[in-house]
């Protein structure tokens, strides 16, 4: 294997940082996948394609075409659409994902309406002034109905929401609220905009250095991951690998952490591909990657997901440590490098 090329972090950071401010909750996910299309339009020798529920497939020729390979990282996000319009002008959500109301509690949002009208707004608790309604603010319990949306427009009925045009099934986009420093990326929807951002910069420094994969490699930039079948379609048939790219859980137990990239040898979906997970293990060790081994408990994949539809190949995961993940999440710049160094050997290797 040659050796690595030189990680294109700048570029890795730039591009992560417009894509977590691009809106893609599942469902929504085009302007994303539009970004990312037109990011690696940018590089040559690239094959791209669309599967027919809008996912993106890139695929880069190799030094061999047999023994072909595929790669996937997720664009989707969390989010909601709007379930009700209450008698109060307020709106209820119906949640895209897994994540739990607390953790969206005082989030800016912004309604998109089906006539392409942008509303802003803000998540809040039906009983949010503790001026009024004392330790009920504390106490209440979060659920889709206690939970509403307060629209910065003038409405205090349903009529008057009806005719700002919002309406239900309008899709609702959480701020990602990104911020950078001191090495942090920190943003709502890393997971698994990260992932993505590394596939991209591992073809960019492929592309610098004038090298190629040393099999066929295909790309799958997926967006129904959030809700269980992303990557259920769009990887070729013939793939020996899949390997997905996904954020590492962080928190009490666990051995990821924002420095690190993590190989998860198992989660809710049951072990990954041992002799596929042991390589990937052996090349990092050789390459001098930093890595963590860790199991996710309350975690599934687009590689299960895969797995699930008849996909027949091994499938392993690796990703970026990501702090509060399905909240405000936060990662850090050495683990971004550390995935891509690990793609890129995984990609060079035989
Ligand atoms: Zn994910």
């Amino acid at each position: 294997m040659p050796a690595l090329p030189e990680i294109p972090t700048a570029f890795l950071l730039e591009f992560l940082t417009k894509l977590l401010k691009t809106p893609s909750p599942t469902g929504f996910s085009e302007p994303a996948i539009v970004f990312t299309e037109q990011t690696l339009g940018e590089f040559p020798n690239l094959k791209m394609s669309r599967t027919r529920k809008g996912a993106l497939v890139v695929t880069l020729p190799g030094a061999k075409d047999e023994g072909a390979r595929a790669a996937t990282a997720h664009v989707d996000t969390l989010g909601a659409m709007v379930k009700e319009i209450k008698s109060n002008g307020r709106l209820k959500l119906s949640r895209i994902g897994g994540y739990l109301w607390n953790t969206v509690e005082g989030e800016g949002v912004t309604v998109f309406t089906s006539k392409n009208r942008q509303v802003r707004g803000t998540i809040l608790l039906n009983k949010a002034s503790s001026h009024i309604f004392g330790n009920e603010v504390g106490e209440a319990k979060r659920d889709d109905d206690s939970m509403e949306v307060r629209l910065d427009a003038r409405t205090n009925s349903e009529l008057e929401t009806l005719d700002l045009g919002v309406n239900v099934g309008d899709f609702v986009v959480l701020d990602p609220r990104v911020e950078t420093g001191a090495g942090f990326i920190r943003s709502r929807h890393l997971d698994d905009k990260a992932g993505v951002a590394v596939l991209v910069a591992a073809v960019k420094a492929l592309a610098d250095a004038g090298l190629k994969p040393s099999h066929r490699t295909t790309l799958l930039i997926s967006n129904y991951e959030e809700v269980g079948h992303g990557a259920a379609a769009g990887i070729p048939d013939d793939v020996e690998e899949l390997l997905v790219v996904d954020m590492a859980a962080v928190g009490e137990g666990q051995n990821s952490d924002e420095f690190h990239a993590s190989l998860c040898v198992k989660d809710s979906g049951g072990p990954y591909h041992h002799g596929f997970s042991q390589r990937l293990r052996s090349l990092a060790d050789k390459k001098n990657i930093p890595y963590k081994v860790d199991i996710y408990p309350h975690y599934g994949s687009d590689g299960e997901a895969w797995w699930n539809a008849g996909g027949d190949a091994a499938v392993a995961l690796i990703g970026p440590g990501v702090d509060a993940s399905h909240n405000y999440e936060r990662t850090h710049t050495e683990a971004l490098v550390a995935t891509t160094k690990w793609v890129l050997a995984w990609m060079l290797g035989e």
